[in-house]
């Protein structure tokens, strides 16, 4: 891919090669538009989008995420027979614990929500949760939320669709290219500057992940977002037990089942020091196996046999940065998607490509914009995990 030279301009220039600069690529070729640049400084697969638990869920407590994950669920579910690409789209559902009174109501007044907006969920109590996971031990679990329609996919296959498909449609596609500065004339971008040349740019959108505030930084734009490691790690296969993705909001435990049978998950750990790190640890290990095995006694003989880790792009309100720069007007940034970027990926490509060629004015883009931080508008989401 990276042996092409580059091109010498470019209308659009996506900084980064993980699902969100793909689907917004390959959804701008898709409505038409041309000379899309991608350019990766790795490869493909080699940031968060590579590195994920592949769920997939329209269970949240806000409205705006709520109906962006219904649309992106349902592309989703067309994504294998519309790229010609198998992605292991499993149905299964999502099922929240709550542990606490507290956590309960919660996830009772985001199940009202979610009901008005046309999903099945429904709140269960213990011995609901059992009748759905019997080997749960739900001795201190006062309730949980179960949406049957949220589900996972195998995340390599997305990339390798989008990728495959953005380039079948036109889109020019380089990994192993980093991007070392962005040039300017006045507030405008006019280039990139990369490690095999300089390409002139119309337009920059900012898909790099964690690394973004980096590379927005190249331009004087301080992004409020910071990179933290999250590790995850999946087990020898077992026999199919375990229908739904099983997550924790109090520990920011969470693991489900994929299809070729290995249990997949992870925790959260506050003492994860900011950076950009992709490193293992003994520590996590042992921290997930403790929560695990406490959630799921049955657990407790089973072999790890990998373990790896990604990084978050935390944002101080858990919601995402998306939109133009005001000081920088052909600067579009993408990034900020917490620990759930990868289901918000098809539909954010969706509204990006329709925002930058039709006009489109999502109302996401004001309220996730940049700008939101300077104003003091900062938004709330309580189903975060991780
Ligand atoms: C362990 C873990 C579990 C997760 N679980 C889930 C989950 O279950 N569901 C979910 O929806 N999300 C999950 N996420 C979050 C999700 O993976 C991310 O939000 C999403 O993948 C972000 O996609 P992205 O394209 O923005 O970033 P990335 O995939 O990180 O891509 C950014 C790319 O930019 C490139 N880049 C950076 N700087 C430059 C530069 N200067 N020049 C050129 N290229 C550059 C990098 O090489 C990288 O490939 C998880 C994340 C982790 C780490």
């Amino acid at each position: 891919m990276s042996a092409r030279p580059l091109p010498e301009d470019a209308r659009t220039v996506v900084v980064g090669a993980g699902i969100m600069g793909l689907s917004i690529a390959y959804n701008l070729a898709r409505f038409g538009a041309e000379r899309v640049l991608v350019l990766d400084g790795g490869y493909l697969c080699g940031g968060a989008s590579g590195r994920n638990g592949g769920g997939v869920r329209a269970q949240w407590s806000s409205e705006t995420n709520i109906r962006l994950m219904r649309r992106s669920i349902a592309l989703c579910d067309e994504f294998a027979t519309k790229m010609r690409i198998n992605v292991w789209f499993r149905r299964s559902g999502y099922l929240f614990l709550a542990r606490s009174d507290e956590r309960a109501r919660q996830l009772e007044a985001s199940c009202a929500l979610q009901n008005e907006h046309g999903l099945s969920t429904r709140i269960l109590d213990p011995t609901g949760i059992k009748k759905l996971v019997p080997q749960l031990d739900v001795s201190r679990v006062v309730a949980a939320s179960h949406n049957p329609d949220d589900g996972v996919v195998f995340p390599w296959p997305f990339v390798w669709g989008y990728a495959r498909e953005a380039q079948r449609l036109g889109v020019e596609l380089h990994t192993h290219t980093r991007v070392l500065d962005l040039e300017t004339e006045g507030e405008r971008i006019t280039g990139v500057v990369t490690d095999r040349g300089r390409v002139r740019a119309e337009r920059v959108i900012c898909a790099a992940g964690a690394w973004s505030p980096e590379l927005t930084r190249k331009v004087g734009v301080e992004l409020p977002s910071r990179p933290h490691r999250h590790e995850i790690c999946s087990t020898e296969p077992l026999k199919p037990f375990l229908e739904p993705f099983v997550g924790d909001l109090g520990t920011g435990l969470y693991f489900s089942q994929s299809m070729r049978g290995e249990i997949v998950g992870g925790i959260s750990n506050e003492h994860v020091p900011e950076g950009l790190d992709q490193a293992s640890s003994l520590r996590f290990l042992a921290l997930y196996a403790r929560s695990l095995t406490r959630a799921m006694p049955i657990l407790g003989g089973v072999r790890v046999l990998r373990q790896w880790s990604g990084c978050y792009d935390l944002t101080p309100d858990g919601n995402p940065l998306v939109g133009p720069v005001d000081e920088v007007p052909n600067l579009y940034l993408a990034s900020g998607f917490m620990g759930h970027g990868f289901m918000m990926a098809p539909i954010m490509g969706e509204l990006y490509a329709r925002h930058l060629l039709f006009g489109e004015e999502p109302e996401l883009f004001e309220r996730w914009n940049l700008r939101r931080y300077a104003q003091g508008n900062l938004l709330s989401e309580t189903m975060i995990l991780g």
